[in-house]
Protein backbone atom coordinates (compact mmCIF):
# COMPACT_ATOMS: atom_id res chain seq x y z
CA UNK A 1 0.00 0.00 0.00
CA UNK A 2 1.84 3.13 -1.21
CA UNK A 3 -1.03 6.06 -0.25
CA UNK A 4 -2.15 6.57 3.22
CA UNK A 5 -5.94 5.24 3.86
CA UNK A 6 -7.85 5.20 6.68
CA UNK A 7 -10.60 4.00 8.39
CA UNK A 8 -13.16 4.84 11.08
CA UNK A 9 -13.69 2.16 14.06
CA UNK A 10 -16.18 1.41 16.84
CA UNK A 11 -14.77 0.15 19.84
CA UNK A 12 -17.13 -1.39 21.80
CA UNK A 13 -16.93 -1.68 25.54
CA UNK A 14 -17.92 -5.19 27.71
CA UNK A 15 -20.09 -5.51 30.83
CA UNK A 16 -19.39 -8.94 32.68
CA UNK A 17 -22.71 -10.52 33.17
CA UNK A 18 -21.00 -13.32 35.03
CA UNK A 19 -17.13 -12.91 36.76
CA UNK A 20 -15.57 -15.67 38.92
CA UNK A 21 -11.98 -16.44 39.61
CA UNK A 22 -11.38 -19.75 40.26
CA UNK A 23 -7.76 -20.41 41.25
CA UNK A 24 -5.07 -18.34 43.16
CA UNK A 25 -2.29 -15.84 41.07
CA UNK A 26 0.40 -19.03 42.11
CA UNK A 27 0.82 -20.46 38.59
CA UNK A 28 1.17 -16.46 37.23
CA UNK A 29 -2.32 -15.42 36.59
CA UNK A 30 -5.75 -15.93 38.26
CA UNK A 31 -8.00 -18.06 36.39
CA UNK A 32 -11.24 -17.02 35.27
CA UNK A 33 -14.51 -17.92 34.17
CA UNK A 34 -16.40 -15.46 33.11
CA UNK A 35 -19.62 -14.26 30.91
CA UNK A 36 -18.55 -11.10 28.57
CA UNK A 37 -21.05 -8.78 26.82
CA UNK A 38 -19.98 -6.31 24.02
CA UNK A 39 -22.17 -3.49 24.74
CA UNK A 40 -23.20 -0.26 22.24
CA UNK A 41 -21.61 2.07 24.35
CA UNK A 42 -18.13 2.86 22.15
CA UNK A 43 -14.89 4.72 21.73
CA UNK A 44 -14.10 5.97 18.08
CA UNK A 45 -10.73 4.74 16.84
CA UNK A 46 -9.65 6.32 13.58
CA UNK A 47 -6.67 4.29 12.10
CA UNK A 48 -4.62 5.85 8.97
CA UNK A 49 -1.65 4.14 7.42
CA UNK A 50 0.98 3.94 4.49
CA UNK A 51 3.75 1.61 4.06
CA UNK A 52 6.82 3.43 5.23
CA UNK A 53 10.68 2.70 5.42
CA UNK A 54 10.50 2.28 9.24
CA UNK A 55 7.89 1.64 11.88
CA UNK A 56 6.51 4.71 12.64
CA UNK A 57 3.40 5.15 15.20
CA UNK A 58 1.97 8.23 16.14
CA UNK A 59 -1.11 8.22 18.44
CA UNK A 60 -3.74 11.57 19.70
CA UNK A 61 -6.76 10.83 22.39
CA UNK A 62 -9.40 13.50 23.35
CA UNK A 63 -8.31 12.40 26.96
CA UNK A 64 -5.50 14.08 28.45
CA UNK A 65 -4.36 12.08 30.99
CA UNK A 66 -4.28 9.22 28.74
CA UNK A 67 -0.42 8.33 27.42
CA UNK A 68 0.15 8.85 23.80
CA UNK A 69 2.78 7.05 23.68
CA UNK A 70 4.01 3.05 24.06
CA UNK A 71 1.96 2.61 27.01
CA UNK A 72 -1.08 2.93 25.42
CA UNK A 73 -2.58 -0.17 24.66
CA UNK A 74 -3.47 1.39 20.72
CA UNK A 75 0.06 1.81 20.36
CA UNK A 76 1.37 -1.52 21.12
CA UNK A 77 -1.34 -3.00 18.94
CA UNK A 78 -0.15 -0.89 15.88
CA UNK A 79 3.52 -1.89 16.62
CA UNK A 80 3.13 -5.67 17.67
CA UNK A 81 0.74 -5.65 14.24
CA UNK A 82 3.77 -4.42 12.60
CA UNK A 83 6.18 -6.94 13.35
CA UNK A 84 3.55 -10.15 13.50
CA UNK A 85 2.89 -9.12 9.81
CA UNK A 86 6.54 -7.82 8.73
CA UNK A 87 5.13 -4.55 7.43
CA UNK A 88 7.28 -1.57 8.41
CA UNK A 89 3.84 1.20 8.46
CA UNK A 90 3.64 4.67 9.22
CA UNK A 91 0.53 4.56 11.21
CA UNK A 92 -1.74 7.46 12.60
CA UNK A 93 -4.29 6.74 15.48
CA UNK A 94 -6.71 8.92 17.06
CA UNK A 95 -8.97 7.87 19.80
CA UNK A 96 -12.10 9.45 20.79
CA UNK A 97 -12.22 8.07 24.53
CA UNK A 98 -16.66 7.57 26.11
CA UNK A 99 -15.85 4.06 27.58
CA UNK A 100 -14.79 5.18 31.27
CA UNK A 101 -11.50 4.77 31.79
CA UNK A 102 -9.63 2.28 34.24
CA UNK A 103 -13.56 1.33 34.72
CA UNK A 104 -13.61 -2.49 34.08
CA UNK A 105 -15.32 -2.68 30.68
CA UNK A 106 -12.02 -3.23 28.62
CA UNK A 107 -11.84 0.13 26.92
CA UNK A 108 -8.05 0.26 26.34
CA UNK A 109 -8.09 -3.64 24.80
CA UNK A 110 -11.09 -2.42 22.92
CA UNK A 111 -8.57 0.40 21.32
CA UNK A 112 -5.95 -2.10 20.67
CA UNK A 113 -8.44 -4.93 19.18
CA UNK A 114 -9.69 -1.67 17.08
CA UNK A 115 -6.41 -1.47 15.87
CA UNK A 116 -5.38 -4.51 15.30
CA UNK A 117 -8.45 -4.96 13.14
CA UNK A 118 -8.18 -2.10 11.38
CA UNK A 119 -4.84 -2.36 9.99
CA UNK A 120 -5.15 -5.96 8.87
CA UNK A 121 -8.07 -4.66 6.94
CA UNK A 122 -6.15 -1.69 5.57
CA UNK A 123 -3.23 -3.98 4.78
CA UNK A 124 -5.11 -6.28 2.93
CA UNK A 125 -5.43 -9.05 5.82
CA UNK A 126 -2.17 -10.41 6.01
CA UNK A 127 -3.08 -12.03 9.31
CA UNK A 128 -5.72 -14.98 9.42
CA UNK A 129 -7.78 -14.23 12.15
CA UNK A 130 -5.97 -17.44 13.88
CA UNK A 131 -2.76 -15.04 14.23
CA UNK A 132 -5.13 -11.59 14.73
CA UNK A 133 -6.49 -13.83 17.82
CA UNK A 134 -2.73 -15.01 18.74
CA UNK A 135 -1.21 -11.31 18.55
CA UNK A 136 -4.21 -10.19 20.59
CA UNK A 137 -3.68 -12.41 23.21
CA UNK A 138 -0.12 -11.06 23.56
CA UNK A 139 -1.07 -7.88 23.85
CA UNK A 140 -3.88 -8.60 26.89
CA UNK A 141 -6.04 -10.96 28.26
CA UNK A 142 -9.45 -8.90 27.38
CA UNK A 143 -8.32 -8.19 23.88
CA UNK A 144 -9.37 -11.93 21.69
CA UNK A 145 -12.64 -11.08 23.18
CA UNK A 146 -12.70 -7.69 21.87
CA UNK A 147 -11.64 -8.75 18.67
CA UNK A 148 -14.72 -10.97 18.30
CA UNK A 149 -17.23 -9.18 20.85
CA UNK A 150 -20.81 -10.34 21.14
CA UNK A 151 -20.93 -12.77 24.19
CA UNK A 152 -18.55 -15.60 24.88
CA UNK A 153 -17.82 -17.40 27.64
CA UNK A 154 -13.91 -16.48 28.58
CA UNK A 155 -11.52 -18.67 30.41
CA UNK A 156 -7.93 -18.88 31.30
CA UNK A 157 -6.37 -15.63 31.72
CA UNK A 158 -9.72 -14.55 30.09
CA UNK A 159 -8.01 -15.12 26.56
CA UNK A 160 -9.59 -18.58 25.75
CA UNK A 161 -12.81 -17.53 24.42
CA UNK A 162 -15.71 -19.70 23.08
CA UNK A 163 -19.23 -17.41 21.59
CA UNK A 164 -22.59 -18.21 23.56
CA UNK A 165 -26.01 -18.41 21.96
CA UNK A 166 -27.83 -14.97 23.12
CA UNK A 167 -30.58 -13.71 22.06
CA UNK A 168 -31.34 -10.84 24.78
CA UNK A 169 -31.00 -7.71 23.57
CA UNK A 170 -30.56 -6.39 27.14
CA UNK A 171 -31.40 -2.20 27.56
CA UNK A 172 -28.85 -1.04 29.92
CA UNK A 173 -28.16 2.31 31.76
CA UNK A 174 -24.22 2.35 32.43
CA UNK A 175 -22.75 4.09 35.58
CA UNK A 176 -19.20 5.55 36.04
CA UNK A 177 -18.02 6.73 39.38
CA UNK A 178 -14.84 8.83 39.73
CA UNK A 179 -13.72 6.21 42.04
CA UNK A 180 -10.89 4.50 40.90
CA UNK A 181 -9.68 0.55 41.24
CA UNK A 182 -6.39 -1.11 40.20
CA UNK A 183 -7.07 -4.43 39.03
CA UNK A 184 -3.97 -5.73 41.08
CA UNK A 185 -5.42 -4.25 44.38
CA UNK A 186 -8.69 -5.98 43.83
CA UNK A 187 -7.29 -9.31 42.74
CA UNK A 188 -5.31 -8.65 46.07
CA UNK A 189 -8.07 -8.09 47.96
CA UNK A 190 -10.17 -11.32 46.28
CA UNK A 191 -6.96 -13.34 47.79
CA UNK A 192 -7.45 -12.42 51.08
CA UNK A 193 -11.00 -12.88 50.94
CA UNK A 194 -11.11 -16.28 48.96
CA UNK A 195 -7.92 -18.04 49.61
CA UNK A 196 -7.13 -20.51 46.94
CA UNK A 197 -10.67 -20.03 45.45
CA UNK A 198 -11.06 -23.84 45.63
CA UNK A 199 -14.37 -25.88 44.86
CA UNK A 200 -15.44 -22.45 43.20
CA UNK A 201 -16.33 -23.91 39.86
CA UNK A 202 -18.45 -26.96 41.19
CA UNK A 203 -19.94 -24.56 43.84
CA UNK A 204 -21.43 -21.98 41.00
CA UNK A 205 -21.85 -24.49 38.35
CA UNK A 206 -25.76 -24.47 38.46
CA UNK A 207 -25.76 -20.40 38.63
CA UNK A 208 -23.40 -20.54 34.91
CA UNK A 209 -25.52 -23.22 33.36
CA UNK A 210 -28.76 -21.48 34.52
CA UNK A 211 -27.46 -17.49 32.67
CA UNK A 212 -26.22 -19.44 29.56
CA UNK A 213 -29.65 -21.34 29.44
CA UNK A 214 -31.50 -17.88 30.26
CA UNK A 215 -29.06 -16.21 27.40
CA UNK A 216 -30.31 -19.14 24.71
CA UNK A 217 -33.78 -18.55 25.55
CA UNK A 218 -33.33 -14.45 25.78
CA UNK A 219 -35.08 -14.77 29.20
CA UNK A 220 -34.11 -11.50 30.53
CA UNK A 221 -35.39 -11.90 34.43
CA UNK A 222 -33.31 -15.36 33.81
CA UNK A 223 -30.15 -13.80 33.25
CA UNK A 224 -30.58 -10.71 35.95
CA UNK A 225 -31.45 -13.40 38.63
CA UNK A 226 -28.43 -15.29 37.54
CA UNK A 227 -25.69 -12.86 36.92
CA UNK A 228 -22.83 -13.12 39.26
CA UNK A 229 -19.38 -11.09 39.66
CA UNK A 230 -17.03 -12.18 42.52
CA UNK A 231 -15.55 -8.68 42.87
CA UNK A 232 -18.66 -7.06 44.12
CA UNK A 233 -18.30 -8.64 47.30
CA UNK A 234 -15.18 -7.56 47.98
CA UNK A 235 -15.41 -3.99 45.87
CA UNK A 236 -18.53 -2.18 46.59
CA UNK A 237 -17.67 -2.06 50.37
CA UNK A 238 -14.71 0.06 49.70
CA UNK A 239 -16.14 2.05 46.88
CA UNK A 240 -19.19 3.58 48.08
CA UNK A 241 -20.16 5.79 45.02
CA UNK A 242 -20.69 2.68 42.75
CA UNK A 243 -22.42 0.77 45.91
CA UNK A 244 -24.79 3.57 46.28
CA UNK A 245 -24.97 3.77 41.98
CA UNK A 246 -26.14 0.11 42.25
CA UNK A 247 -28.42 0.85 44.86
CA UNK A 248 -30.79 3.40 42.85
CA UNK A 249 -30.21 1.59 39.75
CA UNK A 250 -32.48 -1.26 41.97
CA UNK A 251 -34.62 1.73 43.70
CA UNK A 252 -35.32 3.10 39.96
CA UNK A 253 -36.74 0.01 38.33
CA UNK A 254 -33.81 -2.01 37.65
CA UNK A 255 -34.22 -5.02 37.27
CA UNK A 256 -30.80 -6.23 37.78
CA UNK A 257 -27.72 -4.62 38.49
CA UNK A 258 -24.04 -5.44 38.97
CA UNK A 259 -20.58 -3.89 38.74
CA UNK A 260 -18.45 -5.12 35.61
CA UNK A 261 -15.49 -6.38 35.83
CA UNK A 262 -13.14 -5.21 38.62
CA UNK A 263 -15.04 -1.96 39.01
CA UNK A 264 -16.02 0.15 39.95
CA UNK A 265 -18.45 0.88 36.86
CA UNK A 266 -21.67 -0.57 37.66
CA UNK A 267 -24.38 -1.61 34.94
CA UNK A 268 -28.64 -1.98 35.56
CA UNK A 269 -30.87 -3.87 32.91
CA UNK A 270 -34.09 -2.49 32.44
CA UNK A 271 -37.25 -4.34 30.89
CA UNK A 272 -38.12 -0.64 29.28
CA UNK A 273 -36.81 2.34 27.80
CA UNK A 274 -39.42 4.75 29.82
CA UNK A 275 -38.23 3.04 33.39
CA UNK A 276 -34.75 3.38 31.67
CA UNK A 277 -35.24 6.79 31.33
CA UNK A 278 -36.44 7.81 34.65
CA UNK A 279 -33.95 5.79 36.35
CA UNK A 280 -31.52 7.90 34.42
CA UNK A 281 -32.91 11.36 35.61
CA UNK A 282 -32.98 9.61 39.19
CA UNK A 283 -29.00 9.05 38.59
CA UNK A 284 -28.21 12.55 37.14
CA UNK A 285 -30.22 14.41 40.24
CA UNK A 286 -27.61 12.56 42.62
CA UNK A 287 -24.17 13.38 40.51
CA UNK A 288 -24.05 10.21 38.30
CA UNK A 289 -23.28 10.58 34.70
CA UNK A 290 -25.11 7.40 33.31
CA UNK A 291 -24.93 6.17 29.81
CA UNK A 292 -27.45 4.65 27.77
CA UNK A 293 -26.38 1.23 25.82
CA UNK A 294 -27.72 -2.35 24.73
CA UNK A 295 -25.91 -5.67 24.36
CA UNK A 296 -24.69 -6.23 20.95
CA UNK A 297 -25.76 -9.44 19.48
P1 LIG B 1 -10.17 -3.97 32.00
O1 LIG B 1 -11.66 -3.99 32.05
O2 LIG B 1 -9.60 -4.71 30.79
O3 LIG B 1 -9.51 -4.34 33.31
P2 LIG B 1 -10.29 -1.15 32.30
O4 LIG B 1 -11.46 -0.75 31.44
O5 LIG B 1 -10.55 -1.30 33.75
O6 LIG B 1 -9.70 -2.49 31.72
P3 LIG B 1 -8.71 0.73 30.85
O7 LIG B 1 -9.74 1.76 30.52
O8 LIG B 1 -8.28 -0.16 29.77
O9 LIG B 1 -9.14 -0.13 32.12
O10 LIG B 1 -7.47 1.57 31.44
C1 LIG B 1 -6.54 1.04 32.33
C2 LIG B 1 -5.26 1.89 32.28
O11 LIG B 1 -4.63 1.68 31.02
C3 LIG B 1 -5.53 3.38 32.39
O12 LIG B 1 -5.06 3.82 33.63
C4 LIG B 1 -4.77 4.03 31.23
O13 LIG B 1 -3.83 4.98 31.63
C5 LIG B 1 -4.07 2.88 30.49
N1 LIG B 1 -4.35 2.89 29.04
C6 LIG B 1 -3.50 2.52 28.07
N2 LIG B 1 -4.06 2.61 26.87
C7 LIG B 1 -5.33 3.02 27.05
C8 LIG B 1 -6.39 3.31 26.16
N3 LIG B 1 -6.29 3.17 24.84
N4 LIG B 1 -7.56 3.70 26.70
C9 LIG B 1 -7.69 3.82 28.06
N5 LIG B 1 -6.70 3.60 28.93
C10 LIG B 1 -5.51 3.20 28.44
Amino acid sequence: MEKKVGMEMRANGKINLYLDVLSDGASGFHEIQSIMQSVSLCDRVTVSAVRGQDVRIRLSCNLPYIPCDARNIAYKAAELFCAESGIPAEVHIRLQKRIPVAGGMAGGSTDGAAVLRALNKLFGEPLTTEQLLAAAAKLGSDIPFCLCGKTAVCTGRGEVIEPVENRAKLLLLIVPSRESVSTPWAYAELDKAFGDFAGRKAQNAARFDALCTALAAGDTAGITKNMYNIFEDVILPKRPQAARAKELLLTHGAIGAMMSGSGPTVFGVFDDDDTRKKAEAALKKHGYYPKQAETIL
